[in-house]
């Protein structure tokens, strides 16, 4: 087998190449394509096909020097025929990736979804390495995890195994975008301590935070984190609740899964350190005591890197 794989993480605003070296885990090469704008299967297929190519160029690899390349996408996929089956995200449905990338490179092609890839990666070569039972969980725009059992991410009857977000925290809570009420992903995202504070600004309350804020554009994690470096008590606030809900789901897998180990990674755990810290302790304290003396919690380590490592190592 040759060391070298291509991965990509195939994400709602940006498609990540890179070259990795699979013994070492180290991303020889990589390049970035936004897919902000230029969404839809034609404009995907051609900015992935355009960036293995200048990947190839610019680091002078020859495509006979390539294992495979293997793409973890943001949404649903059929991972045995390498078709991704719905990506709203990247306004993608029934695009055959695997079909198009062998007829331009000749190379095995192996599809995943963006969160197992992650996981795979925080495996090989990040925060999990050494361990083979754990659950990731990923709290950005959304919150997504993998289920991790003996080494294999675990999959499940549709291939939607690991769909935390929409865990059903609050019987006759906030409507989600999957249309059920009460998902978690409604209360411990990004987006959802996003729209916590924007109505409490729009009832009058003060917060730190307008000093970042920019008219059309989201809150990021990073306006959160600088808010909280000033004590603002809005933003605490809304962010203890989303802590208080995602504690609340976590304590749930511990005692439905028992894992040894749970990562938490993503925007904003990356970013916001007291949201992570807040959310452990609560964690540790909500689920049964047994289960609570095994669990370890550790921050993703490999970042944006974490996809496309685990990319190269879907088969
Ligand atoms: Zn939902």
């Amino acid at each position: 087998m040759k060391k070298v794989s291509i991965g990509i993480d195939l994400g709602g605003t940006k498609i990540l190449i890179a070259l990795v070296n699979k013994e070492t885990g180290e991303v020889l090469h990589h390049v970035k394509k936004k897919t902000k704008k230029d969404k839809g299967p034609q404009n995907i297929i051609r900015k992935m096909v355009n960036g293995i190519e200048e990947l190839l160029e610019e680091s002078k690899f020859h495509i006979e020097d390539i294992d495979s390349i293997g793409v973890g996408a943001a949404g649903q996929v059929d991972r045995e025929n390498g078709i991704i089956i719905g990506a709203p995200n990247l306004d993608c449905y029934d695009l055959n990736i695997r079909e198009h990338l062998t007829s331009h490179f000749n190379l095995p092609v192996y599809l995943g979804n963006d969160v197992e890839i992650a996981a795979m990666g925080e495996m090989k070569f990040g925060a999990a390495k050494g361990c083979d039972d754990f659950v990731c969980v990923f709290v950005g725009t959304g919150v997504g995890s993998s289920i991790v059992k003996d080494g294999k991410i675990i999959h499940g009857a549709t291939g939607t195994a690991g769909e935390i977000g929409h865990m059903i925290v609050d019987l006759n809570g906030r409507q989600c975008a999957c249309g059920a009420h009460g998902c978690l992903e409604a209360y411990a995202s990004r987006s959802a301590i996003e729209k916590r504070i924007e109505g409490a600004l729009r009832k009058g309350r003060h917060s730190a935070i307008l000093d970042y804020m920019e008219t059309g554009k989201s809150i990021s994690s990073s306006m959160i984190q600088k808010s909280i470096e000033r004590d603002d008590e809005l933003v605490i606030q809304c962010v203890n609740e989303a802590a208080e809900y995602l504690s609340g789901g976590l304590a749930s897998i511990i005692n439905f899964i028992n894992p040894k180990l749970i990562i938490l990674g993503g925007g904003l755990i990356e970013a916001v350190d007291y949201f992570y810290q807040t959310t452990i302790k609560k964690a540790r304290a909500k689920c049964l005591p047994v289960p609570a003396t095994k669990i370890e919690f550790k921050k993703a380590q490999l970042g944006d890197y974490s996809g496309v490592i685990g990319a190269a190592f879907l088969k």
